[in-house]
């Protein structure tokens, strides 16, 4: 009898705990249901992390288009292209590269777009499609005090600095022969090159060109330039919908009184 109560009573303890076991699932389960709510926000978070990511490329070497303020990239193209991303609903990150590598980081599909300043020319127009204007840049030649280069047409065998892979080095190269041409890997080495002695001369974008003569002392920018262009955004070939997307931002962006607001707040004299 004894053995039987003890059987007994251990059967209802094995009862007991499976009871409990249940209540337990039904308590866990009670909090996952009203844990549906921070489910929804985990989903909310989703899809923000879902944003699609605009991978824009630049050269931040170029004011006042894409330059460091301390720690901070500021500048026109950085400020263009984050009303494009905010108006896609897009995710907008930079990546500071060489400038020279740009073109081959779309193609590859690293970069979503090149904004750099990056005017559009035939040859890169093979490899990459432009998305409409959005700003006109011009080559101009940078030169020391009292150089006897008085204008373009005396760049004849003199020592041309260029950022490589720009317009400035191509049109350089082309006119002036590629033994007469010094490439460097930005626009404020060139201009060292040219403080230093080692070229005579420095092709680049005007905008630039004037930061880099305001901020070296003894040198001057040409008043006769060296070519007109017009800035636009690279994309790759394939990304038709996205072109299409951006060019009605920039139509938007611009009728809006946006882009010449953030050009006339970088370039003063463009108002
Ligand atoms: N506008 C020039 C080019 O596209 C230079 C641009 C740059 O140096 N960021 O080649």
């Amino acid at each position: 009898m004894k053995k039987f109560l003890a059987l007994l009573l251990a059967l209802t303890m094995v009862f007991a705990l499976v009871s409990c076991g249940a209540a337990q699932t039904t308590k866990t389960t009670a909090p996952a249901k009203t844990a549906e709510k921070p489910a929804e926000q985990t989903g909310a978070e989703e899809t923000e992390g879902a944003k699609e990511t605009l991978i824009m490329a630049t050269n931040a070497t170029f004011p006042p288009y894409e330059y460091f303020e301390g720690e901070k990239m500021v500048g026109i193209d950085v400020e263009i292209a984050t009303a494009i991303a905010e108006k896609l609903g897009m995710e907008l990150e930079i990546k500071n590269v060489e400038f020279d590598t740009i073109i081959a980081g779309i193609e590859t599909g690293s970069f979503t777009i090149g904004m750099a300043g990056m005017t559009v020319t035939e040859e890169r127009l093979e490899t990459v499609n432009f998305s409409d204007t959005y700003a006109q840049g011009v080559q101009v030649v940078i030169v020391k005090d009292g150089s006897d280069i008085t204008s373009p047409d005396d760049l004849a065998g003199k020592k041309i600095g260029v950022q490589q892979g720009t317009t400035g080095d191509i049109y350089a190269t082309d006119d002036f022969g590629e033994e007469n041409v010094s490439k460097f890997k930005n626009g404020p080495d060139a201009v060292q090159a040219l403080v230093s002695g080692n070229v005579d001369a420095v092709i680049i974008d005007n905008e630039p060109a004037k930061s880099y003569v305001a901020a070296n002392e003894g040198l001057t920018i040409l008043e006769t330039s060296y070519a007109d262009e017009d800035y636009a955004i690279a994309i790759a070939k394939g990304n038709t919908a996205l072109l299409e997307k951006i060019n009605t931002a920039l139509e938007e962006l611009t009728a809006d009184g946006t882009i010449p607001a953030i050009i006339a707040k970088y370039i003063p004299a463009s108002n």
